[in-house]
């Protein structure tokens, strides 16, 4: 099963992508993630998407689409798998298509997740991430058992620097700009599932689950 996320930023693609990642024994791919990773062990590659990701800008499709391929060649990928953060232009959808088509394969669906921008900023605000295994948290919605400390990992949680109002309005200017016209792309092939992003994680990842099954 491969599967793609779609959805402004903070809409809950990475919570459940982690959730369907983990239901169907797929790996969850996140390209923001591999980014985060990137900086964090301070290479090349984190140095240059560092420089887009702090202004709330998209880091360079070349870049991107490069990163992602490799990642979906590896052997893990066989099965299937969840993308989150990716593609998020028509180019960079267009070089996914093309490479699977290659392959005589397809996107089996790619899920809309559905949340208005005036809860955006809310749920960026209260999000704490940990940069270490990735987990997400709310502080409100979702809390971790003890504050600021990751259930998985036991590492501190951090507001990711890119989470902060001024930058999360850039990004949701460019979301709509660059990332909206997937849904039209994805509806043309037939593939295009919406759900509502605004309930309980639970209720999203079931109507995520009805729709795959
Ligand atoms: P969110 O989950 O909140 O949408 P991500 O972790 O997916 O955030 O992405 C964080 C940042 O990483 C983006 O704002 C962008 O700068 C960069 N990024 C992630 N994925 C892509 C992509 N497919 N194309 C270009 N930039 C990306
Ligand atoms: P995205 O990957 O789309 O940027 P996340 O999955 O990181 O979004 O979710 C953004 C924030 O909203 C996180 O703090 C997360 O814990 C929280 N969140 C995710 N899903 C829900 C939900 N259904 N209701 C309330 N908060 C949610
Ligand atoms: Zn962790």
């Amino acid at each position: 099963m491969k599967i793609i996320m779609l959805g402004a930023p903070g809409a809950g693609k990475g919570t459940q992508a982690k959730m369907l990642a983990k239901e169907y024994g797929i790996p969850h791919i996140s390209t923001g993630d591999i980014f985060r990773a990137n900086i964090k062990n301070g290479t090349q590659l984190g140095m240059e998407a560092k420089k887009y990701m702090d202004q709330g800008l998209l880091v360079p499709d070349e870049l991107t689409v490069k990163i992602l391929l490799d990642r979906v060649a590896q052997e893990d990928c066989k099965n299937g798998y969840v993308l989150d953060g990716f593609p998020r232009t028509i180019p960079q959808a267009e070089v996914l298509d093309q490479a699977l088509n290659n392959l005589g394969d397809q996107i089996d669906y790619a899920i809309d997740v559905d949340v208005p921008d005036e809860n955006i900023i809310n749920r960026m605000s209260g999000r704490r991430a940990c940069l270490s295994c990735g987990a997400t948290y709310h502080v409100v919605h979702i809390p971790p058992k003890a504050e600021g400390v990751c259930d998985t990992c036991g590492q501190a949680l951090v507001l990711r620097d890119d989470d902060k109002p001024e930058t999360v309005k850039s990004r949701l200017e460019v979301y709509h700009k660059q990332t909206q016209p997937l849904i039209e792309f994805y509806s043309k092939k037939g593939v295009l599932r919406s759900v509502d992003g605004t309930v309980d994680m639970q209720d999203v990842f079931a109507a995520i689950k009805a729709i795959l099954s």
